[in-house]
């Protein structure tokens, strides 16, 4: 074989290895899933959506089944212990869905849905019975339709983008979407939801960055969950984006054996403060079909943010938040920290550091 076809072979070859992995062979085949349980994951792939990108295998440690990544991306049996409590609409998207690719859940706020398909699945996906191949995205007159029920709304004045990962679209079609949405005069602040700065960073171009920026001003929120997916390629994702003057926050679900522990999540927040992001909530893990082995009981939850409200600088703690389901919407669920008013009208207050103290405290200087 001549140098040059060697080198194109070589090339070819690299190409290949690239590339998404979506069939559990390939993941038997790349050591990245145990040849003894290829049957039972490959009904597991029926039922879920499998895909990951080369950028995330390159983050996960093959053979280690308490791999933070790969127990985020890689297929597992326990998928399909589906528990009573769960739901194929966690969080209750389907009552507040006046027309195709709309949630509107509260008045001044709406979830546009253009597309239905991510750069990778997330094996706790709340929305993982709607996500994946098959219903990719809207239809121009679907998108249309979205479009004239934001124009009728004049009470809304946030858009967010959601799906699927809005990101994945085309700079272009990305493009006549913000366009429409910036010719709505009501329309304020467009917020966009995201895990493709560090499923897939190569696709936060120039082009798709200028996509982003308009008259409406725009609000990214990334999904990130552990600090190892800060990669250095999602770091320079980032800061293209927050170069660029687009404002980033972040949101985390906690996770059974992926960051169910303090000094996780505390290396996390301070991470992305550093990288100019401000962690924005702890999602309690939704009760979604074939979830349960990742949920954390609420109490454990708890524990943790009190923790971090006592390790943690002020600009890097989440609100940690339950999604009702049935879709009555997200609440702080705390911990607490104010006991209720007493005969004399005074409360027990507990500092972070876990000690009580009385509000208002007796014998002020006014007595
Ligand atoms: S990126 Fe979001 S919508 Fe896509 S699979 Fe992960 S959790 Fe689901």
């Amino acid at each position: 074989m001549g140098a040059s076809a060697y080198e194109s072979e070589r090339a070819e070859e690299r190409r290949e290895e690239r590339k998404t992995v979506r069939q559990v062979g390939d993941l038997v085949d790349r050591g990245l899933a145990d040849r003894s349980e290829r049957e039972v994951l490959e009904r597991v792939a029926e039922r879920f959506s499998v895909a990951i990108t080369p950028d995330l295998v390159d983050l996960v440690t093959p053979g280690d089944p308490a791999d933070p990544i790969g127990l985020q991306f890689l297929p597992s049996k326990r998928e399909l212990r589906i528990l009573p409590e769960e739901r194929v609409d966690p969080i209750g998207d389907d009552p507040h869905t006046p027309v195709k690719g709309i949630t509107h859940r509260y008045p001044d706020r709406l979830l546009l849905k253009p597309v239905h398909v991510c750069p990778a699945y997330c094996r706790f996906c709340f929305r993982r019975e709607k996500v994946g191949p098959g219903s990719e995205v809207l239809s121009s007159d679907e998108l249309a339709a979205a479009l004239a029920y934001v124009r009728r709304h004049e009470q809304v004045w946030e858009v967010i983008l959601s799906g699927g990962d809005p990101l994945i679209l085309p700079p272009r079609k990305l493009a006549e979407i913000t366009r429409a949405i910036a010719a709505i005069d009501h329309v304020k602040v467009l917020r966009v939801h995201t895990r493709v700065p560090v499923m897939d960073p190569g696709r936060i171009t120039a082009e798709l960055v200028e996509a982003l920026r308009g008259r409406t001003t725009a609000w990214i929120v990334l999904h990130t969950n552990h600090p190892r997916e800060l990669s250095p390629r999602a770091r320079e994702a980032i800061a293209r984006l927050v170069d660029a003057g687009i404002p980033l926050l972040s949101q985390t679900v906690l996770l059974r054996g992926v960051n169910d522990d303090a000094k996780t999540l505390e290396a996390l927040f301070r991470e992305l403060v550093v990288l100019r992001v401000k962690p924005y909530y702890l999602h309690h893990g939704d009760l979604a079909v074939g979830t349960g082995h990742f949920r954390t009981s609420i109490e454990d939850g708890q524990a943790i943010a009190r923790t971090l409200r006592r390790e943690l600088s002020g600009i890097a703690q989440p609100t940690y938040v339950l999604d009702i389901p049935g879709g009555y919407g997200k609440v702080p669920i705390g911990p607490s920290y104010l006991g209720p008013e007493g005969e004399d009208g005074r409360r027990v207050v507990e500092d972070p550091a876990g000690r009580e103290h009385v509000y208002p405290p007796r014998g002020g200087d006014g007595r």
